[in-house]
């Protein structure tokens, strides 16, 4: 058996060592500290016959999780990775290691809630911190539970108050050792790289290297202008994919604004890039306040989605609409497991509006896809493209021939991802 000092700490969206308060409230508390990521068995199950976690997002995930254990060893600890029921997986570490207490980031989703019930009801002790916001939401100007629904309204209160973000804590710099025990399992699981761009490579060495020559290419400068283009690296930030694994926390990006406004002065681009992480934040603390029912179909409304149809589903993420410019858009998001916040609304309005698609299954498509899948911004940005959240416009129709008109003026965007098909 281990010291009452020892610990897990168990990796879940927060993949990075720097601003990462609950994993130095680990290293701080303990004289062991065994730290773990688990692929959990429920990830395997499949909603509509499909993967709930494509190709894309497994690989950026097993990047970002090879450069926290290479950084963790660098430290002589480790990462021990595993897969299969998260129960059984922490009973077993309890009666083999002797371990009872666990650290973990708090995630207010509702299965990430019920994991950690399922934990507490084993008899471990679960000690979990919020960290994944830009703001602390203990320092807004009201309870999380009872934030104005309307973004508008919240943005004015947080800007009354003069909220930036909540100051990023340095990296650890020491990690406790490892538990002395026999190591129980350390299986890397091995993913086959698709054949997408190699854009985003996964991992915090990647995001903050990403982040230094963001601001060091002034491309902050010009994001209102270009943010709502489709192709290309530079038209927004990309800060996104990093952003979900936690590879790189929102407070650190916020400074970053903030230090590069000191050196060469606020713009409509530093002040637009903070609106949309705040954007993020507000699709966070939503949970706070309502929980499981963003999950149902009729979200905060009264009206159910439309019915699951198989066929008209197939044709939308196969992209056989025979609306152009949205299959070049589903195209993308196969091919690349990215796509720009235009496109992104664009073929969710048109899978809600034009095919009368159930909005679950579209946001369960995205989960599928996107390297940059989150949890709440999904949920949030569905439910109200879907008008089952809160928009006070009531829903987001969009006209796609417009749009297409708008943002693809040549249809150099429709012919770059349609050709790859043929
Ligand atoms: C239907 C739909 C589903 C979406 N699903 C996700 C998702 O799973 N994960 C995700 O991170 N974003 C999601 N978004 C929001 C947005 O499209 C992406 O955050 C953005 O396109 C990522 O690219 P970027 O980092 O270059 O963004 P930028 O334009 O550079 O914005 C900077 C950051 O602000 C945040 N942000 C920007 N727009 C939004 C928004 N509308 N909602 C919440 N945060 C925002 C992101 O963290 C982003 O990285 C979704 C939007 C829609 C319409």
């Amino acid at each position: 058996m281990t010291s009452s000092k020892s610990a897990i700490y168990w990796f879940k969206n927060d993949l990075r060592l720097t601003d990462n308060p609950a994993f130095a409230l680990a290293c701080a508390g303990v004289d062991c500290l065994l730290p773990i990521y688990i692929h959990d068995e429920q990830e395997d199950v499949v909603p509509h016959h499909f993967a709930r976690v494509g190709s894309h997002r497994k690989r950026f995930l097993q990047e970002s999780l090879c450069d926290l254990r290479s950084q963790l060893q660098q430290h002589g600890s480790d990462l021990f990775e595993t897969s299969g029921d998260l129960t059984k997986i922490f009973l077993r570490l309890k009666v083999e290691l002797g371990i009872e207490r666990v650290y973990c980031e708090s995630i207010v989703a509702p299965e990430e809630l019920r994991q950690l019930q399922a934990l507490k009801e084993l008899g471990i002790e679960v000690i979990d911190l919020w960290q994944s916001s830009m703001l602390d939401p203990q320092s807004l100007p009201f309870a999380p539970e009872k934030m104005p629904d309307v973004f508008t309204q919240f943005r004015q209160q947080v800007e009354k108050h003069l909220l930036r973000f909540s100051e990023p804590v340095a990296a650890v710099k020491s990690v406790p050792q490892l538990p002395k025990q026999e190591v129980l399992f350390h299986s890397p699981i091995n993913y086959e790289r698709p054949k997408a761009t190699d854009a985003f490579i996964g991992g915090e060495t990647c995001a903050q290297a990403h982040l230094r020559q963001y601001f060091e290419r002034h491309l902050v400068d010009s994001y209102k202008q270009t943010r709502n283009q489709l192709i290309g690296m530079d038209y927004s930030s990309k800060f996104s994919p990093w952003l979900s694994l936690g590879c790189i926390s929102a407070r650190t990006i916020a400074k970053g604004i903030t230090d590069y406004e000191a050196t060469h002065g606020s713009n409509e681009g530093t002040y637009w890039l903070w609106f949309e992480l705040l954007w993020r934040d507000y699709f966070r603390f939503l949970h706070f306040k309502y929980g499981r029912k963003l999950y149902v179909s009729s979200g905060l409304g009264n009206q159910k989605s439309y019915p699951f149809n198989q066929e008209k589903f197939e044709r939308w993420v196969t992209s056989n609409t025979g609306e152009p410019f949205v299959d070049a858009g589903m195209c993308e998001l196969r091919e690349s497991g990215f796509l720009s916040n235009r496109m992104r609304q664009i073929v969710a309005s048109y899978w809600i509006y034009d095919m009368q698609g159930d909005w679950r299954a579209g946001a369960a498509w995205f989960e599928s896809q996107l390297i940059d899948y989150d949890v709440y911004s999904n949920q949030g940005n569905w439910l109200y493209i879907a008008g089952k959240g809160t928009d006070p416009r009531g829903g987001r129709p969009f006209n796609v021939k417009k749009q297409a008109r708008d943002h693809d003026p040549e249809g150099a965007y429709q012919r770059m991802w349609l050709n790859k098909t043929t």
